[in-house]
């Protein structure tokens, strides 16, 4: 098969095109996705360090209550001399740790913080204030007269001083009871209180801080998500309209022009275009072989006159009640043939094609319907033209006959029937051969007109 190139046609290829739009979409797509996990990430990360924080604030507090726990236990102790008193604040100081632990687990969450180091001081001082708070139990285990033997080594331990080990039992319950309650304890008590809530402070400063900057990023974050929404938003419209632009519409025009039987316009991608020029290349082809087709069918080859399909055809179409009808047969042409040959025959016959065809008017058909026998059909004629008919056969047998060109004189018998309004394609040619066979009758080289047989 015979392949078809075109040079190469200019403008947007529907491939090329393609693979950008990908391309851009799948970028834009990526980048999105990306900031998306960016900012989820962002917020979970915000979750857990306001988790982090509450949890933070939680231990402060609870260094706090411990250390009130103690002063607490300690100080009935003092007062009441109790034992569980000192066992619960033992318990507390050695056995649940909530001071020890809170602190730890600060340090673990963020170890270098303001805050921690905040912590850090309200222990050192709960643990300072222990000191007095040992020193005061042993004073008031001396004063309430209890075994000594029986408490923990850490009581024991304390060295009670020379000028405390002379007072009476009243008085070093009073001592126990008064450094327990005094102004020093106080303030050392306000110092953790004060230090534990600057660790809060911190905590809280720090979230909102944090916070405040999560919010900015997330902020940011957002705006670019939009701006890449609408980048997708705008890939996707493009995508759409070049598509529309590019392929659809000119393909439904080309499916258009198809079913009209017409050219497809040379419009849209470069592969659209292409095959467009490829269809019109091909169909202006097949439409000019069909019209040689045709032609050939319809067309004598000698004469280029129309042939007997054409003559059919024409009788069929033309309006034959307002024509005229011409059955021309050449006389006596076998004997031309006989004498001159077949070829010279054909030249006479191509003569008198040419000489009928040049008597009548563009109009006119003018048709070999037979071996030497013609037709004419002329449109739009009555019987009025009779005369006129009657010279142009005289013209023409005259022409005929001259045989200066080469061709041997011959003649032409012709027969006429005009058209009348009702009067079938048939019946005006059996009138018009009829009168063909009154010429030939009555000596041939004439014109004879049908009668009238309605
Ligand atoms: P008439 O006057 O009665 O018509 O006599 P005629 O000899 O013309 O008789 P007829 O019309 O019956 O004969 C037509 C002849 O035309 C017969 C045939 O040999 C010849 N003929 C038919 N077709 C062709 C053709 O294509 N070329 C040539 N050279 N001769 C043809
Ligand atoms: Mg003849």
């Amino acid at each position: 098969m015979k392949t078809i190139s075109f040079q190469k046609e200019q403008g947007v290829s529907i491939r090329k095109l393609n693979i950008i739009m990908f391309i851009l979409a799948a970028v834009a797509s990526v980048v999105l996705f990306v900031t998306m996990r960016f900012t989820t990430r962002m917020n979970e990360n915000t979750l857990a360090m306001s988790h982090d924080v509450i949890a933070m604030q939680q231990s402060a507090n609870e260094l706090m209550k411990a250390s009130d726990y103690l002063t607490e236990q300690m100080r009935a102790f003092v007062v009441t001399g109790e034992r569980k008193y000192f066992d619960n604040y033992y318990n507390e100081a050695t056995v649940d740790r909530r001071r020890d632990k809170a602190l730890l687990e600060l340090k673990e969450k963020n170890g270098k913080s303001k805050a921690y180091s905040d912590l850090q001081k309200a222990m050192d001082d709960s643990m300072e204030l222990m000191n007095i708070e040992y020193y005061a139990a042993r004073l008031a285990i001396e004063g309430y007269g209890c075994n000594i033997d029986a408490f923990p080594d850490l009581v024991k331990q304390v060295q009670i001083k020379k000028v405390d080990q002379k007072l009476s039992k009243e008085d070093k319950i009073e001592l126990a009871q008064a450094l327990m309650f005094d102004d020093d304890y106080s303030a050392r008590k306000e110092s953790i209180s004060k230090y534990t809530n600057e660790c809060l402070t911190d905590l809280t400063n720090e979230l909102k801080e944090r916070q405040e900057t999560m919010a900015a990023h997330v902020q940011k974050q957002v705006w670019f998500e939009h701006f890449m929404t609408w980048v997708l938003i705008v890939i996707t419209l493009a995508i759409v309209i070049l598509t529309a632009r590019l392929v659809i519409i000119p393909l439904n025009k080309a499916v258009a022009r198809i079913r009209e039987e017409k050219d497809i316009p040379l419009e849209g991608a470069y592969e659209i275009r292409f095959l467009a020029k490829t269809y019109n290349l091909m169909y202006q082809t097949n439409v000019v072989d069909k019209q040689k087709l045709n032609y050939e069918a319809t067309h004598d080859k000698l004469t280029g006159l129309y042939n007997r399909r054409g003559y059919e055809f024409l009788l069929k179409n033309v309006d034959m009640e307002s024509a005229t009808l011409l059955v021309i047969d050449l006389d006596k042409f076998k004997q031309i043939n006989d004498m001159y040959g077949h070829d010279m025959g054909d030249k006479a016959l191509a003569k008198t094609g040419d000489v009928i065809f040049n008597s009548f008017r563009n109009q006119d058909y003018v048709c070999r319907i037979g071996g030497d026998e013609f037709a004419v059909i002329m449109v739009h004629c009555s019987s009025d033209l009779k005369e006129l008919i009657a010279k142009k056969v005289d013209t023409m047998n005259d022409k005929l006959q001259n045989a200066l060109d080469g061709v041997p004189a011959i003649t032409i018998s012709v027969g006429v029937a005009f058209g009348e309004t009702g009067e079938s394609v048939d019946k005006i040619f059996k009138n018009a051969d009829a009168a063909l066979y009154e010429a030939k009758q009555s000596g041939r080289c004439c014109v004879k007109f049908a009668k009238d047989e309605k």
